[in-house]
Parts: C-alpha cells; sequence; structure tokens
C-alpha cells in the first residue's frame, strides 16, 4: 500500500476512534447521576452569577446531542436537551465546559482573541482551501496548490490554537464544579474523564489536519518524480 494511502486510513480511524471514545464517554456518564443532582441548566446558571454574568443567557439548543457551545457574539451558553435538563456527570461536566468559555471570554482571555482574528481567514480557507489543491494537483499548475496548502495550513493553525483553549474550559469547569459544591470530590475524577474524551476529538482532528497536509505533500512529490 502506497504511504499516503496509509497516513490517510491513519487519519481516518485517528478521529473515529476518537468519536467511538467519546461516545462511550458520554453514554455511560450521562447514566451516572451526580449527588447533588443539579441540572446542566440550573449548573450553568450558578457558574455564571457567582462570575456576575448575569446577562449571559442558558439555552437550550436546538442541535442534537452535544451539540452543546457558547456564542460570544449573542453571549449564550447553549446545552443540548439532555445536559440543559439532566444532572448526570456528563450533564453537569458539559454544561460547566460551556460556561468555562463564557468566563474566559468575560477575562478576555487572550487565546480567545487570537481565535476571533483568525476566524475570518479560517472560512476563507474551509472554503477554498481544497478547491485550490485540486485545481493545483490536475490542472499542474503549483501556484493553485501552495495557494491550498497554505489554506489549509491556516485552518491547521487554527486547530492549534482552539487546542489550550478547550483544555482550559475544562479544567476550569472542574475547579468550578467542586469550588460550588455541584460535584463532590469523589466525581471529579468522572467528571474530568468526561471533558478529557471531548477534548480528544479535538486532538484527533488537529493530528488528523497535519496528516492530510503531508498527504498532500506526498502525492504531489510523487507526481512529480
Ligand atoms: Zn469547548
Amino acid at each position: 500500500m502506497p504511504s499516503e494511502t496509509i497516513l490517510y486510513l491513519l487519519a481516518i480511524i485517528l478521529v473515529f476512534l476518537s468519536q467511538t471514545i467519546l461516545q462511550s464517554n458520554y453514554s455511560k456518564y450521562r447514566k451516572v447521576q451526580s449527588v447533588h443532582q443539579i441540572r446542566g441548566c440550573d449548573v450553568a446558571r450558578i457558574i455564571l452569577d457567582r462570575h456576575g454574568l448575569h446577562d449571559v443567557q442558558v439555552l437550550p439548543s436546538k442541535g442534537g446531542v452535544l451539540s452543546d457551545y457558547y456564542d460570544p457574539t449573542k453571549r449564550t451558553v447553549n446545552l443540548s436537551n439532555d445536559i440543559f435538563y439532566n444532572s448526570s456527570i456528563a450533564s453537569v461536566a458539559v454544561a460547566a465546559h460551556e460556561v468555562g468559555h463564557a468566563l474566559q471570554h468575560a477575562e478576555g482571555y487572550s487565546l480567545i482573541a487570537l481565535r476571533n482574528k483568525m476566524l475570518p481567514a479560517t472560512q476563507i480557507a474551509s472554503q477554498f482551501g481544497w478547491i485550490a489543491i485540486f485545481i493545483g494537483l490536475f490542472s499542474g499548475l503549483d501556484s493553485f496548490f501552495w495557494l491550498g496548502i497554505i489554506l489549509l495550513g491556516i485552518l491547521t493553525a487554527f486547530q492549534v490554537v482552539t487546542l489550550p483553549i478547550e483544555f482550559n474550559a475544562s479544567s476550569r469547569a472542574i475547579v468550578q464544579l467542586t469550588e460550588n459544591g455541584i460535584i463532590e470530590e469523589s466525581e471529579v475524577f468522572s467528571s474530568r474523564k468526561m471533558l478529557r474524551a471531548a477534548a480528544f476529538t479535538y486532538v484527533a482532528s488537529l493530528i488528523s489536519s497535519i496528516i492530510q497536509v503531508l498527504r498532500l505533500l506526498m502525492i504531489r512529490g510523487n507526481r512529480r518524480n
């Protein structure tokens, strides 16, 4: 098998594996009730209020399972149904993680500002990156190929910046959950495990992006020889 095909398969397996790990942790911890039985929406409200963020709204999101996110433009914490209405370990951990992003935003956490600055370029890169690569590879026009590589590089850089933001939101979540008495010390391990599984999907997609760029460079190298 050509080495670029092996790389491609590795990237697919890694992303698939991270999704499977997340799903299995989620289906496990959504069934484990937290001791104090505080629902995800109330967890979010408690932590936000303790930080004086009374105007940040907590809303049920319209998306599916694990579609939870913090919207910095509307300043809303959006929680999927399962997380919003339940008080499982998964619910309290994910709710606190999303609030972690609201806290980062309120504090002016430096990497958030950097990521927001990168956002317009990232949107262009995600629209035109692969198109440029394909034009470059099939027409033999090198400048298109390299433009595509630069655009994919921007996407990868965005993922690199996202990673510490995600880890930071998760460690804030654990601190807030324990400091505010939402979980007991005995529940820290499982809450952290749930959030680590979620963070691993970001690590996997970053590694997969790096592999994709390497693979494209190898394909081009092979064509030249
Ligand atoms: Zn996050």
